[in-house]
């Protein structure tokens, strides 16, 4: 046994952990009022490598908030504007293409794309987004909107949730981004964002999709009102809704910047709370395959160290992020190949370039090879193990 854990107040969580065994809410919570970082990282790591060896991700990829115009108010956003407001931005088609042309330029194999709910944006704009990047390059893939602008979408298109995410994945939509979850209690979300739909209407996009044979991302924001036990509560709604239909790819903890948001007397996330949260995390999320650090807004050197506490993916290098920099985030926007890979390395993991789905990039001639199953990857599959061939040794997020 671990010598930190043998001499832990958590030694029969552990006892649970080590045997492959499921740990329970109760668990979960004394996880979280334990003091004890240094034996949940090292439960968490040990559930980490068991998963996924030594193994650390990365994704070349490119975010486009494509606008910011917002109907509603989130207390916790400091990204949505009014039309007349300064900062105020929309990108149109030409421009949303000229960028996804450059980021291909650079090898990427994923466009991120989140914004807000606008409000005059037709039906047709999404679906000629999602079609005109697709005819850019048909391997690449679009991760795209949250649940919430899926609900958006469904309303402006005036279709059931089924009839827009069909349509949209006619269109090239290839997984959901796990934004607008924020915390699903709904005393929490009346603080923070009253006017946002529910924890239910959240759950029921993302069911919706895997049933349709689609994955997408999860998160939690943490650092504003909730306290552990919404968050325990949070986690187990996940845990849950990935026991009935496996369709999560990863968890990703999103941290809450205060900065330009109308709650600025909150602190946000310590970096202690963060590491906690993802080790946690990875104890108690037990069928969900992959545990993601957002380096643009957790910091490369926090996110680096959260290799060692239950994380195996680092996310990749965005290019152009705005809704944490609105929000005060002193990280840069973009992050090179190889500072993630040194990153990586640095921390004594292998790097591994994977596609969206987590397949490894096979590399040829210095490129990335990728296949796209149009986001259609069977539910239940898991990443290739570590020593495959791959190769990439070499902002989950979302407003909305
Ligand atoms: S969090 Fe999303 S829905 Fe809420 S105000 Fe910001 S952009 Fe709009």
């Amino acid at each position: 046994m671990n010598k930190l854990i043998e001499r832990s107040e958590l030694r029969d969580i552990w006892e649970k952990v080590d045997a492959g065994q499921r740990i329970t809410e109760d668990d979960c919570a004394r996880l979280y009022r334990s003091q004890d970082l240094a034996a949940i990282g090292a439960m968490a790591n040990t559930v980490r490598e068991r998963k996924n060896s030594n193994v650390a991700y990365y994704v070349l990829n490119r975010h486009i908030n494509y606008s910011n115009l917002c109907i509603l108010d989130c207390d916790f956003c400091a990204f949505y504007r009014r039309r007349r407001d300064a900062g105020a931005y929309e990108y149109n088609l030409p421009q949303m293409i000229e960028k996804a042309q450059e980021a291909l330029q650079q090898g990427i194999t994923e466009i991120h794309i989140v914004g807000g709910l606008h409000p005059s944006f037709k039906w047709d704009y999404y679906v000629e987004m999602l079609r005109s990047l697709k005819a850019l390059d048909p391997k690449l893939h679009l991760k795209a909107f949250t649940a919430i602008e899926i609900l958006h979408l469904s309303w402006v298109g005036k279709r059931s949730v089924l009839e827009t995410l069909a349509a949209l994945r006619e269109a090239g939509l290839g997984s959901l981004t796990g934004g607008g979850a924020e915390i699903f209690d709904p005393e929490v979300r009346s603080v923070i964002c009253h006017a946002k739909e529910s924890a239910e209407e959240w759950a029921d996009v993302h069911r919706t999709w895997h049933k349709m044979g689609g994955r997408s991302t999860c998160t939690m924001l943490i650092g504003h009102v909730e306290k552990n036990h919404h968050r325990v509560d949070h986690l187990r709604r996940l845990r849950e809704l990935q026991d009935e239909t496996n369709g999560f790819t990863a968890f990703v903890t999103l941290a809450f910047h205060p900065e330009n948001t109308k709650l600025p007397h909150l602190p946000g996330p310590s970096g202690y709370d963060m590491l906690k949260t993802l080790a946690i995390a990875r104890i108690y999320l037990d069928n969900i395959d992959h545990i993601k650090a957002y380096w643009i807004l957790m910091g490369m050197k926090l996110a680096q160290v959260s290799l060692s506490y239950g994380v195996d993916d680092l996310d990749g290098t965005v290019i152009e992020e705005k809704i944490y920099h609105m929000a005060g985030a002193k990280t840069p926007q973009e992050v090179a190949r190889e500072e993630l890979v040194k990153a990586i390395r640095e921390a004594g993991r292998e790097p591994v370039q994977r596609d969206s789905l987590y397949r490894p990039v096979v590399q040829k001639g210095g490129g990335g090879e990728m296949r796209d199953d149009h986001g259609a990857g069977a539910p239940g599959g898991h990443a290739l193990p570590a020593a495959s061939a791959c190769v990439g040794a070499s902002n989950e997020g979302g407003a909305a």
